[in-house]
């Protein structure tokens, strides 16, 4: 007897939903050609196959590995009614309370950017008021009790007539770490907003849009070339030693080539305290952008920074416990004589080669605790820096750098946020990107918020799956 065999190897089965119809659909996980394949079907619009990893070795190390007891908000928002991801949130069936928050005061904007997800432009100058913005802030607090790290975002906030009026307020409140999600074009050109920015730089950061040192780059994503304001905005943040941290939104072919030129530039800047990359997400105007296949993942996000720079090895390129998945880290320490990788630094009995870079955190719970404390994105500014000497003071052979502080730490962080394509109810629950619904206030997790919850869509999209019956009957 012939046996057949697949071309593929079945690891699990998932929950998706249907890229056209956005209706739940059963998905199986692949392992074929070195990725990891998730296979869906809609009874209505056919298959598909989306690439999820091309890094099976890394992809499974995140899932069985980094694996953390989930920590929860102080109180939930919505009732389990309809499943995952119908019920946003934060439904008591979510397993990961609110690293991260953002707060969008509006949609207003000085660019037009072909990849905004939210759409935001000159023509939609529309801002919350106020009152409303304290009302989300309020939320969050309600949600988390102290909120570790709050992000005002929009639109380009810089832009409301209120600006610092929001940052007041949010200072007012216990929130931990404040980041300003912004373009820079307010800092680089206005005379003395960064000097104004600086006033609020304890436990503040910018968040800047950075993206390429190319025209043609920055032209595709940004639909601007904004070298001159990149450089404008570093100069003025880097005389004031304001906390920055680069933000890249990455697109096969367009600006991928520059991960490593943009870590080695990076770390000359003493205010830069990180650069985070975001593999470019299948929504707002950039729907169908990309087909399932042909897809930018976090582990060729991660390959690219490795093979583009000298600075990491692959083991210092880590999972985040809180969201594995989807969110990568690695830290080095600027010091005086030269930038050292944190993996570097840990003692060798707590590595093991084994044919590979595995840490083997079995062997030390203590160090194991302690490395997902470092390794999160539930902190800003200084408690990024405590929680790595925390690590470091642990680790007997490391000797610690006199004075550490968050001018020490550099931070690369690598955030994949779920599309239409990629989507697993899995992955959707450990989510801790969060983002208050600025309507009734619920807390949604920021990757169903574009899919499900953003503007019209609850209406338009949600609703009439809800009103189908939001499972699909094969
Ligand atoms: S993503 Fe989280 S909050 Fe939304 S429905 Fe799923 S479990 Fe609930
Ligand atoms: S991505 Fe940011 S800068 Fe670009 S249009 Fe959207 S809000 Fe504005």
């Amino acid at each position: 007897m012939t046996t057949r065999v697949r071309p593929w190897q079945f690891y699990d089965v998932a929950i998706s939903i249907c890229a056209t119809c956005f209706r739940r659909v059963d998905a199986k996980i692949m392992f074929q050609d070195g990725g990891v394949w998730m296979h869906k079907r809609c009874n209505e619009h056919g298959a598909e196959r989306v690439l999820i990893a091309d890094d099976v070795d890394y992809w499974r190390r995140s899932r069985e590995l980094f694996l953390k007891p989930s920590e929860m908000p102080k109180h939930f928002h919505t009732p389990v009614k309809h499943g995952c991801p119908y019920d946003c949130g934060l439904c008591a069936d979510h397993e990961q309370h609110s690293c991260l928050t953002l707060i969008e005061v509006g949609d207003g904007c000085n660019l037009e950017c072909p990849i905004c997800y939210a759409s935001s432009g000159p023509k939609r100058m529309n801002w919350r008021s106020l009152e409303k913005i304290e009302a989300m802030l309020d939320a969050v607090v309600a949600s988390e009790g102290e909120p570790d790290v709050v992000q005002i975002s929009g639109g380009e906030p810089t832009l409301h007539p209120q600006f610092f009026e929001i940052l007041e307020a949010a200072r007012r409140r216990p929130i931990r770490h404040l980041m300003l999600n912004t373009n820079g074009v307010r800092i680089a050109r206005e005379a003395g907003f960064a000097e104004r920015l600086a006033q609020y730089s304890s436990a503040f950061e910018v968040y800047l849009q950075f993206d390429s040192f190319e025209e043609r780059a920055l032209r595709e994503l940004r639909g601007a070339d904004l070298r001159s304001v990149r450089r404008a905005a570093i100069e003025k943040l880097n005389a004031l030693d304001l906390s920055t941290t680069l933000v890249v939104t990455v697109k096969r072919g367009t600006n991928d080539h520059e991960l490593g030129a943009i870590v080695d530039w990076a770390l000359e800047q003493p205010c830069v305290r990180g650069v985070t990359f975001q593999p470019v997400q299948d929504a707002g105007r950039t729907e169908a952008y990309d087909a399932g296949v042909n897809r930018l993942t976090l582990t060729e996000v991660r390959r690219r920074i490795l093979e583009q720079t000298s600075v990491f090895k692959p083991a210092d390129i880590l999972p985040v416990p809180c969201h594995p998945d989807a969110i990568a880290m690695a830290y080095a320490l600027k010091t005086a004589n030269g930038t050292l990788p944190l993996t570097g630094m840990i003692a060798p009995e707590v590595l093991i080669a084994a044919g590979s870079n595995t840490i083997r955190y079995e062997g030390d719970r203590e160090l194991q605790q302690r490395l997902f404390a470092a390794l999160s994105t539930a902190h800003g500014p200084e408690s990024g820096a405590a929680s790595l000497a925390n690590l470091l003071c642990c680790l007997p052979k490391v000797e610690l750098p006199q004075g550490l502080s968050y001018r020490n730490v550099f931070r690369v962080i690598i955030m994949q946020f779920l599309d239409a394509h990629a989507f697993d109810v899995r992955s959707a629950k450990k989510s801790c990107v969060h983002i208050v619904q600025p309507d009734d206030l619920r807390i949604v997790p920021f990757d169903t918020y574009n899919l499900f919850y953003r503007d019209d869509l609850e209406r338009t999209r949600l609703g009439p799956i809800l009103a189908a019956g939001s499972v699909q009957k094969s």
